[in-house]
């Protein structure tokens, strides 16, 4: 097989379906081979150095190419690759991992069922909430609550259960009849007529009616991600969270934390529910920053409360090959290790608070609505039109050509239509957030002449 790039990705092209393919653009376009990634940076196939200001995929925490991580990991290869974790069968770093979580989760957090990534993670807790809720004497209990503008993952459940724009294709069936979607909690978006300050009151007054509606006899779970990432990098306002979350346990509805991008440090705590929002939910979904990317692996993390609640002469049939996976739990306790040695939970609120800054410079950019975000994760909004927030038109994909741009200049972010989404790693350094943000204004300045050239602005 060749190790020539250009072959490599004619060979991609040929042979491999990405995840969320575009069928046209990948015949057209091929991949960008990355070859090698250390600390922030990626090079491309031609040896050209990049930024990674997207952290892979929300979760390269420790970044790339750490050394002590490539020894756990062939260490753990050598002794004992894999064994299954069904019924009663286990491995070293599976129980020291799910101890671990134990001891950095909220408190009374001392369950873990380890899944394969983020979806079957929430997946895992919707299943694990129709058992709960069964076994309460509520078998009736099989609705779920969730919000637009989520993204709970790709699986049949995780994809009905979130709802972006755009998401949701024709060709494709979803649970539709047991799930209801809320109002996302944007304030930059809100409602024509809703004030900042009322803003959360309208938001809790719409779940208590949807519960009416639906009847709370019916309704197992509410989802959510506590900052919702892929749908915009939307922070909720002063209150939500804990609000929504009283109002669930007052109606008996469970509340899953979907904190598949918001833990392990994303947000500079090891959770943020409850450090940062004040909630105490009944799971945490985890994924991503779990092993900074190092293996693929996720969570479903829960209360002890609820283990004796539910536990008892019954089985819970469910769980995958790769639950436990041994390489995959040794590098989730190696990450965590690193972590918690470097300080990196305390230098990621540091540097996020510069990022922060930074981004907010960014707003008296003509092309920019808002940016928003919050400590490692952080997004800019731009507008056709600053006063009324009218979007450009989708052909202008003006997402795209701002992270073209930027990926000229050696910067990755994510476009997501009209957004650029950003979630460097934790380890990035006071000059590379500085670094971000002079390209990104640069890329914004370039693409605005770009469009100035061609009569839109
Ligand atoms: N939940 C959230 C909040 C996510 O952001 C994602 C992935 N972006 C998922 C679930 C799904 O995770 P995975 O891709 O690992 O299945």
């Amino acid at each position: 097989m060749t190790n020539n790039i250009s072959e490599l990705a004619a060979l991609d092209r040929d042979h491999h379906m990405h995840p969320w393919t575009h069928f046209q653009q990948a015949e057209r376009d091929g991949p960008l081979v990355m070859t090698r990634g250390k600390g922030v940076h990626l090079w491309d196939e031609d040896g050209r150095e990049y930024l990674d200001a997207v952290g892979g995929m929300w979760c390269t925490q420790i970044g790339l190419g750490n050394e002590e991580m490539a020894e756990t990991l062939a260490e753990q290869a050598r002794t004992l690759a894999y064994t299954s974790t069904f019924v009663d069968m286990g491995n070293a770093p599976s129980a020291r991992l799910a101890a671990k979580i134990a001891e950095i989760a909220p408190t009374g957090f001392t369950r873990t069922l380890f899944t394969t990534g983020g979806s079957t993670a929430v997946d895992s807790a919707y299943r694990m909430a129709q058992f709960v809720q069964h076994h309460r004497g509520f078998p009736g209990r099989t609705h779920i609550l969730s919000r637009h503008a989520s993204y709970h993952g790709s699986t049949f459940a995780s994809a009905s259960i979130g709802m972006r724009d755009g998401d949701r294709i024709e060709e494709f069936s979803y649970l539709e009849k047991t799930i209801h979607h809320l109002s996302a909690p944007n304030p930059y978006r809100r409602p024509e007529g809703v004030s900042a300050e009322g803003f959360t009151d309208f938001l809790v007054k719409e779940l208590e009616e949807k519960i009416a509606e639906v009847g709370a006899d019916k309704i197992a779970a509410f989802f959510a991600e506590p900052v919702q990432a892929s749908g915009g990098v939307i922070i909720p306002p002063e209150g939500y969270f804990k609000r929504m979350a009283e109002v669930c346990h007052r109606h008996g509805i469970l509340v899953v934390a979907d904190e598949v991008v918001t833990a392990f440090g994303r947000l500079g705590e090891w959770f943020s529910s409850e450090a940062k929002f004040g909630v105490v939910p009944d799971m945490i979904t985890s994924a991503k920053g779990l092993t900074s990317g190092y293996q693929p692996l996720g969570a479903l993390i829960f209360s002890e409360e609820l283990w004796q609640e539910m536990s008892g002469d019954r089985w819970f049939t469910h769980g995958f090959t790769y639950s436990g996976h041994p390489i995959a739990c040794a590098a989730a306790l190696k990450s965590i290790e690193i972590i918690e040695r470097d300080g990196l939970l305390a230098h990621a609120k540091h540097v996020g608070a510069l990022f922060q800054k930074g981004l907010k410079s960014l707003e008296d950019h003509p092309l920019v609505g808002e940016t928003r975000g919050d400590v490692l994760i952080g997004c800019i909004e731009n507008v056709a039109d600053k006063e009324t927030k009218a979007l450009h038109p989708d052909e202008i994909d003006i997402g795209k050509r701002v992270s073209d741009a930027a990926e000229k200049m050696g910067l990755l972010v994510r476009p997501m239509g009209h957004l650029n989404v950003m979630s460097p790693p934790l380890i990035i350094s006071e000059a590379e957030v500085e670094e971000i943000i002079v390209k990104l204004r640069a890329s914004l300045d370039q693409v605005a002449d770009q469009l100035v050239r061609e009569g839109e602005k």
